[in-house]
Formats: structure tokens, sequence, C-alpha cells
């Protein structure tokens, strides 16, 4: 038998997922966002299971060009536009949209030929101060952009800094709303948070991620209470027990001492796979259908869990380290981080299985 680790992508849950964005933004299009691999999905299982999606929006070239290469002919746009000459001519060939932030950008237009055409999004800064053109330079490159022959279509775009937060959106929406309201032009705004919480944000097209993933973009609130279903299950077994005594440790730097007898579970996990080293004791793992805390430092390939309140566990018990029943966020709130970045990161060595074709 291989290694007991594995990701088991729901497709279903993909599909659900989408639908619940729809559901929330019913007057506009969707590009699902599948950057980073499908945020660690796997990049064309994920367009595939999304194929309802109006377009789609990432940003590593070769990922879109493999995306027209599997037959996918809806707008794609690459977030961060390209990066040189070759980047813009297989975009104009491959028919590629680009965020258009900046002046470079801008220039590099000129070195297509008459006959080339691109679809762009232009980036205006309203706060976020990543990508995009300020708002006292934005009317200017507008202007400069809709007197190029190569550029066919047009939308606006900004990014939120504050949409799944405290400060929300209204003071960037105030700029974005001032700066693009005569242009004619489609907007596109929202990402997850925004889609979820702000309907004022629409406009044309959405950018939903981390919700079509099953991973709730607030702090304070669940997938689940979103109707989202987890796209990503890591799951795994027990492969080892130990009996400790009161004062032996477990794994290294004895970050764990036991006070009394206890029963622990090695799990085929560990930061090698994509688990937060950063996990503290008492990070919740699913054994069969309990959920048990972790105990020790998380190393290279697995971790250990505590199974003194749960006999009917052993060698081969299930374990899930996040996914159905044992959602992603908790782990990374526990581990200081983010759903997003422990889902990104799942590492390439871990197998995965695709369930709800
Ligand atoms: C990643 C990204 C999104 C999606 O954000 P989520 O929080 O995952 O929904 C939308 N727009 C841009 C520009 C992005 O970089």
């Amino acid at each position: 038998m291989s290694r007991p680790l594995t990701a088991i992508v729901n497709l279903n849950a993909l599909r659900n997922n989408l639908a619940v964005a729809r559901r929330h933004a019913s007057q506009a299009c969707v590009f699902a966002v599948i950057k980073a691999n499908a945020y660690g999905h796997g990049l064309e299982r994920s367009a595939l299971a999304l194929r309802e999606a109006d377009g789609f929006a990432l940003l590593e070239l070769d990922a879109a060009v493999r995306l027209r290469e599997l037959g996918l002919r809806q707008r794609i746009l690459l977030l961060e536009g390209y990066f040189d000459m070759r980047d813009l001519q297989v975009m104009v060939e491959y028919g590629i949209d680009a965020v258009v932030h900046c002046h470079d950008q801008i220039r590099m237009l000129s070195g297509l030929r008459a006959s080339d055409a691109l679809d762009i999004a232009v980036k205006v800064n309203t706060g976020m101060n990543r990508l995009g053109f300020a708002g006292d330079e934005f009317p200017a490159a507008l202007a400069e952009l809709r007197g190029k022959e190569v550029v066919r279509n047009m939308m606006v775009a900004t990014h939120f800094a504050d949409a799944d937060g405290e400060r929300g959106v209204t003071w960037q929406m105030e700029e974005f709303r001032r700066l693009t309201e005569g242009s004619g032009l489609p907007r596109s705004a929202a990402n997850s948070a925004a889609v979820l919480r702000y309907p004022e944000t629409h406009f044309e097209w959405v950018r939903p991620g981390i919700m079509l993933y099953g991973c709730s973009p607030f702090p304070e609130k669940t997938g689940a209470e979103l109707d989202l279903i987890p796209a990503m299950t890591l799951a795994s077994e027990i492969i080892a027990v130990q009996r400790l005594r009161r004062g032996d440790i477990v794994g290294y730097g004895s970050m764990f001492v036991a006070d009394r007898e206890m029963r622990i579970g090695v799990v085929a996990c560990g930061y090698a796979d994509g688990y937060p080293r950063h996990a503290p004791n008492g990070t919740p793992v699913l054994v069969g259908d309990r959920i048990v805390p972790t105990v020790g430092r998380v190393s290279m390939d697995m971790l250990c869990v505590d199974l003194s309140n749960l006999s009917v566990a052993g060698i081969g018990s299930r374990a899930v380290l996040w996914g159905d029943g044992n959602s992603v966020e908790n782990i990374a709130h526990a581990a200081g981080t983010v759903g997003y970045e422990l889902l990104c990161a799942l590492a390439p060595r871990v197998p995965v299985i695709e369930s709800g074709k």
C-alpha cells in the first residue's frame, strides 16, 4: 500500500460554490479566479469543473495558454498583465486579455502590429496601493489607451484592501465611482468578500477566488455558514500508536510533555505536504468522526494527535487534516494564517484524487 495521504478535490463542490457566487451577483458575469494552480486544487480539473464561468482570471501565462489548449473559449484575464513583449505577443496569439496597470505596459503596446488586437482591463489604484494607475493619472492613461488601435475592448478594474474586514469598501468605492462613472466602460471590482457582502461592488464582472474553493474570506464566518462546500479534503491515516507515561515528550524540541498517561496517534502528514509547521498543540484533526488535538511539533512528514479519549481509533483510522468535517479556516486560524495560504501551498508530492465527477 502507498502512503495514505491524499488530497481529495470535490468537483461538485467547485460547481456548487460557483452557483453560490452567481446567486449573490446574479446580474454580473463571473471571472472564476484560478491563479496559483487554482488555489492548489489543480488548474485543469478546476477550470473544467468551473467551465460554466463567463471567464477565468489568473496570473500565469503558461497556465492561460493551457486553458486555451484544453479548448476553453471564454475570456481569460491575466491579473498582472504582461511583463515583456513576448508575453504580449503570446496573449494576442491566444486571445488572452490583460490587466494594464502601469505606463510601461502601455508603452509595450506600441510594439504590436496594427493588425493585432488585445482586450484589456485598465487597473486603477483606489487605495490598496498595490497595482494600478493613481487617481490623478488614470484619466490620461485611459485616454491614451482609447487612442491605441490594437486595444479592442476595455474594462476598468480595481481591487479592495478590506472587503473582508472592518474598514469595508465604501472609501474605495467612492473613488472608483468618481473615476469611472462617465467612462461608459464595464467595471470589475469584487473579490469573494465583496461578492458576498457588498452588492454595490458587483458591476458587470465579479472576480471570486477563495469562495469557489469553499473557504470563507471572512475571519468570523465559516464557509459552511455561507453555503460553501470545501473543495479540498486533505486526508491521511494513523500509521503508528505510542503509549506515553507522565513526563514523556512528543516530537522535535519536546514541545509537548505528557502530564498523565496518554495514547498518541502518528498521522502521515507533515509540513513537506503543506501542513503548517506553526500549528500549535491543540490544532484540530478529525479522526474517524471525532475532533482530536495535535500534540507536539509538526515535523516534515508526520504529526501527532492525542487519542487518549478515542480508544476506537488506531492504526489505519482515517485522519482529516482539513476539508470535510474539519474546515481549513480553523486550521489556518490556529496556525496564524488564512485558508488561502494553506490551500495554495499543498505540496506537489501529495497525490490528488477527484470526487464528484
Ligand atoms: C486573487 C484575486 C482575486 C480573488 O480574490 P479572493 O479573495 O480569493 O476572492 C480577485 N481579484 C484580484 C485582482 C486578485 O488578485
